[in-house]
């Protein structure tokens, strides 16, 4: 650095607000990179050098437990030198800026879309339609819920309050069987938005100060998702799977690490809050630069299968129903294949959610378990079916796939048996599809496969036809 800047820096430490209209910079500790603003008043080191007041704190903190080397630490190559020595070396000028141009908040706040550009509900709901079979109900309340979510984004950043109507944020607990959709539906959904998703599992989330990632690394999940940019990840969607494994558990003596405590600790991410997350990492120290992220806007959904949920609504139900002399009622429950979408929050209650928790989730979604029609039609209608995805694959080998109607409900029965919803039928499907992607690539004369029943019950083989005529598989030479 030589003199003249060194001139320059000094004038501008007395004057920051130059009244020449210059811009006006704040300091950036040489350590973890935050500005003053973020990190506070910063101590003032010889050759122009600050550090924040935590990252000296953790520096006399390693001292005191053992020694530490800072030339290993990658930000701080100059830290085992003297300070005397900065003054003969070849600092590179742009290399570690110290200082930084202070963002002065302006009065209007950037609205980047307008209400139009938020799709309407049906055109929301149309949009999922070609990629979700069923689950109706769950995609209409899910179009309403995000397309009012989206206007209340809006209003808030125009910074438009009209009178006393504050539009309460509306995030959305999904309940729904395994492999009913429930995720799938968030990533479609955040794909036709076109907004940052971050997916974590509740079940790894543990109270600050645990074993495993706590709360704030789902934030961090997001603002990665969103490349680094803070505003894509403050109108992003945060899904928490598994929320029904963090229920209050009953009968507990021990304190309840990963259950009840997680719950309370979501209650600030859910309701709006600031929080400062680690950028490009989910570690916090001294070395990652950190990021202040609002989730004001950030639309939470959590999904969970919430087991034994139905127990608890028939047990509600038909209590009700044998006071009106009903009691034949319970049966009718038994075989309800909607039951779940009866659930109140005094259910969810006695499933062990707290109320403070439920209160922040006002949107209930609930998800059918898939029956054997739903899933044959998950097999072929979607835009991306698994059928049309091997279609795809052996058209570019120029054969013509083609599945019998009956070849399609045996991989639906089966599905159905495995008890896993949808997740079955790739596992399934890719089983049987091996031999075939393996074999049909041997023999450039064959122009259509056609899958049957027969064959996937191992009565048979597939029907080959030759680019010619029809020859069963095994007698083609
Ligand atoms: P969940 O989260 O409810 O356990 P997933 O959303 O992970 O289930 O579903 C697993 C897979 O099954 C998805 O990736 C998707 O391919 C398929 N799937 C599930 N439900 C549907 C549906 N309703 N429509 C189309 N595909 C579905």
């Amino acid at each position: 650095m030589d003199d003249k800047e060194k001139d320059r820096l000094e004038r501008e430490d007395k004057n920051p607000s130059s009244p020449n209209g210059e811009e006006e910079y704040e300091k950036i500790c040489y350590v973890c990179r935050r500005p003053e603003s973020k990190a506070g008043p910063m101590i003032t080191m010889p050759g122009n050098m600050y550090l924040c007041h935590d990252c000296m704190q953790k520096a006399f903190d390693s001292v005191t437990n053992g020694s530490l080397d800072w030339s290993k630490i990658q930000n701080m190559p100059y830290m085992n030198l003297n300070f005397s020595d900065l003054k003969n070396m070849n600092i590179p000028e742009n290399g570690i800026p110290q200082r930084q141009k202070i963002k002065k908040p302006s009065d209007k706040k950037k609205v980047d879309f307008e209400l139009k550009d938020i799709p309407a509900p049906h055109v929301i709901k149309q949009k999922l339609d070609e990629y979700v079979i069923g689950q109706d109900q769950a995609k209409k309340v899910i179009s309403v819920a995000v397309y009012n979510h989206y206007k209340r984004v809006y209003m808030a950043a125009k910074g438009e309050a009209d009178g006393d109507v504050r539009i309460e944020k509306s995030n959305i607990l999904m309940i729904g069987p395994t492999g009913s959709g429930k995720t799938y539906l968030v990533r479609t959904l955040a794909r036709l938005l076109n907004v940052p998703l971050a997916i974590a599992d509740a079940t790894s989330l543990t109270e600050a100060g645990y074993i495993g990632d706590d709360i704030e690394s789902v934030i961090s999940k997001l603002l990665a998702a969103a490349g680094n940019d803070v505003t894509k990840a403050e109108r992003g969607i945060v899904f928490i799977d598994e929320i029904d494994k963090i229920a209050k558990k009953k009968n507990m003596n021990t304190r309840d690490v990963s259950g009840e405590s997680v719950q309370q600790e979501l209650l600030k991410l859910l309701e709006g809050a600031r929080v400062e997350v680690p950028v490009g990492s989910n570690q916090k120290n001294a070395l990652t630069p950190m990021e202040t992220v609002n989730t004001d806007n950030i639309l939470f959904i959590c999904g969970g299968a919430f087991p034994d949920l139905e127990e608890i609504i028939k047990e509600r139900l038909t209590k009700k129903a044998s006071i009106g002399f009903d009691a034949d009622l319970k049966d009718k429950y038994d075989s309800d294949p909607d039951i779940l979408s009866k659930v109140t929050n005094a259910d969810l209650r006695i499933f062990g959610m707290i109320p403070e928790f439920l209160g922040r989730l006002p949107v209930t979604v609930t998800l059918q378990k898939l029956t054997k029609d739903l899933l044959v039609k998950i097999l072929k209608e979607p835009k991306n079916a698994i059928v049309r995805q091997y279609e795809k694959l052996l058209a570019l080998d120029e054969v013509k796939l083609v599945f019998e109607d009956d070849a399609l409900e045996w991989i639906a029965e089966e599905a159905m048996k495995r008890d896993t919803g949808a997740r079955a039928l790739r596992a399934i499907m890719e089983e049987f599809m091996l031999d075939i992607m393996y074999e049909i690539p041997k023999d450039p004369d064959i122009g259509s496969v056609i899958i049957t029943r027969a064959y996937l019950e191992k009565r048979g083989g597939p029907v080959i036809e030759m680019r010619g005529g029809l020859v069963p598989l095994g007698q083609e030479s």
